[in-house]
């Protein structure tokens, strides 16, 4: 019997995780079919239920229902609890536990495909939503040495910010504008945008965070947006002679994290590349 997989979110019209698990389910021979569910937050409770039965393999999940979706589930994961976000859903004994694989996908592609350990690292991150959340627990975990919040709406950057006040980085917010921004773009090794400016369909396609001026050529820019791939914030930096690194490897490692924990097999790196570049091409 073939098993069903999925993502809920909404709107879904973009998603391309169903193209790159279903080439990972197929390249595995894995009788899997991996389907894109649009589900608005009133129906969401209904449709999680649906999991239970054993047609279901598991689920992940995106914007809006991150957080929401906790409620459903009968338990979380330790990071998925510390950072009040679900991506990914499995089934263990029958029960439903909701799992965060962002963090790692984050730090993940920094690694493998930006060659940048972040441990001792000055970061800015722009950008206070859902992204920036997990952006923020990641390299706070992963040892860097200062962290910069900074965000169109200042309160939702010092909420954030104060979630680490005990953390071994210092961990500051300031607002997306002159003269705190240039400031901390000048000592910034990392610059990790999680805005979604620049992102293709979106109300700030086209427009950047940043301008070449700002930013520094020793910077490695990275930016999570990975719709279009080469964003306007990445030809900024590529103009100020800065190293950049896009969103898509990203994507693709939280997504092969999910396999994993699904299927209990190593994912397909590759093959989920080839399929995600080719969804975007
Ligand atoms: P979110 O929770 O809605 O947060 C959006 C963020 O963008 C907020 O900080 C918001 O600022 C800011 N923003 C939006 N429009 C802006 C504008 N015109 N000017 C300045 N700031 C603006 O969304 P999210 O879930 O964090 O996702 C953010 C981006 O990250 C999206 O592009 C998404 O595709 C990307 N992402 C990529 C991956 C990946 O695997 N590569 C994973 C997750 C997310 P305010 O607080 O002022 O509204």
């Amino acid at each position: 019997m073939t098993r069903l997989a999925g993502i809920f979110g909404y709107p879904l019209g973009h998603s391309i995780s169903p193209r790159f698990q279903q080439a990972a389910f197929d390249h595995c021979s894995l009788d899997v079919s991996y389907k894109a569910w649009p589900v608005a937050t009133d129906r969401l409770e209904a449709e999680v239920r649906k999991l239970r039965d054993d047609g279901y393999l598991g689920a992940n999940v995106t914007v809006p229902h991150k957080e929401r979706i906790r409620s459903y589930l009968d338990d979380l994961d330790p990071l998925a609890e510390a950072l009040g976000a679900v991506n990914t859903i499995v089934k263990e004994d029958g029960r439903l536990v909701g799992y965060n694989t962002d963090a790692h996908g984050l730090v993940e592609a920094l690694r493998k495909d930006g060659a940048c350990d972040p441990k001792g690292l000055s970061v800015l991150v722009l950008g206070a939503g859902g992204a920036a959340r997990a952006a923020v627990f990641a390299l706070v975990g992963a040892g860097v040495a200062s962290l910069t919040i900074a965000n169109r709406t200042l309160a939702r950057a010092e909420l954030l910010a104060s979630e680490f006040e005990a953390a071994s980085a210092a961990v500051e917010a300031v607002p997306m504008q002159e003269p705190a921004l240039v400031g901390a773009c000048k000592k910034a090794d990392l610059i990790v945008n999680t805005t979604s400016m620049g992102m293709r369909h979106s109300p700030a396609e086209g427009e950047t965070p940043l301008n070449a001026k700002t930013i520094r050529s020793q910077s490695l820019v990275y930016d999570l947006v990975y719709n279009p791939a080469e964003t306007p914030l990445l030809a900024e930096a590529k103009a100020a002679g800065a190293k950049t690194l896009g969103g898509l490897p990203m994507l693709v490692y939280q997504g092969a994290a999910s396999f994993e924990l699904w299927t209990g097999r190593p994912a397909p790196i590759d093959v989920m590349f080839e399929a995600a570049r080719r969804a975007l091409a």
